[in-house]
């Protein structure tokens, strides 16, 4: 029996519900375990690091939804096991919502999360503070290896400051102040970030939904 088969089984056995995370990402990872553990459910995410095998998912939608979904499947079918996937970014409102679902390369393939914010900030420089409005957007699905059986999405509106703020977070955290905070969200513990953020937002239905018709 593989290792990734024993890890669900061995949770499944403890009435906890597995569900493979479609991110290699750790920080999102940690982020999404620590708002569904502080809901109370009995969730355990496994990672994809656990399933070293299985091909990366393609991710050339032209949505934050549509990347969602397919990653969703892909890694459900893969793996045989329910999948979360989520996609999320940054549309800046004088970008014409760029960098939007291209967000996590925007300075080009394999750009830093600083080399990204430095373009972010090229790009606006001749943009007065009263038309840097952006919004993070966030997509969830959650997939079994049929169809996709849950979707949510989550948005978080505020503007791009002229220089970064702050040195929590991540991405592009350090130049969004958020509108509902007042500060960016690299100035705020988790705890506040989750409860305005996209991510937090579409967990949040994500979590209703589990409470209420957990699957299989
Ligand atoms: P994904 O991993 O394809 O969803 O790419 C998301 C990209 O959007 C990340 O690499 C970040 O650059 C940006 N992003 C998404 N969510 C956040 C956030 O909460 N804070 C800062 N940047 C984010």
């Amino acid at each position: 029996m593989a290792r990734s088969d024993r890890a669900a089984e061995a949770m499944q056995a403890r009435g906890a519900l597995a569900i493979v995370l479609a991110s290699r990402n750790p920080k999102k990872a940690r982020e999404l375990d620590r708002i569904v553990r502080d809901a109370g459910l009995d969730v355990r995410f496994l990672s994809l690091e656990l399933y070293p095998d299985v091909p990366t998912a393609p991710e050339d939608e032209a949505t934050f939804a549509g990347n969602a979904r397919a990653k969703a499947l892909w890694y459900a079918r893969a793996t045989d096991q329910l999948c979360l996937a989520d996609d999320s970014g940054l549309e800046v409102d004088a970008l014409g919502g760029a960098p939007g679902v291209h967000s996590a390369r925007f300075a080009g393939a394999g750009a830093s999360d600083a080399a990204n914010r430095a373009h972010l900030l090229a790009g606006l420089k001749d943009v007065p503070a009263e038309r840097r409005t952006a919004r993070f957007r966030c997509a969830l699905a959650l997939a079994d290896a049929e169809q996709v059986i849950f979707e949510a999405a989550g948005t978080a509106e505020g503007v791009i400051l002229a220089a970064e703020q702050g040195a929590g977070g991540f991405g592009y955290d350090p130049l969004f102040r958020s509108t509902e905070l007042g500060r960016t969200f690299a100035e705020v513990d988790s705890a506040e970030k989750d409860r305005v953020s996209h991510r937090g937002r579409a967990l949040a239905r994500l979590v209703a939904f589990l409470r209420d018709t957990p699957p299989g």
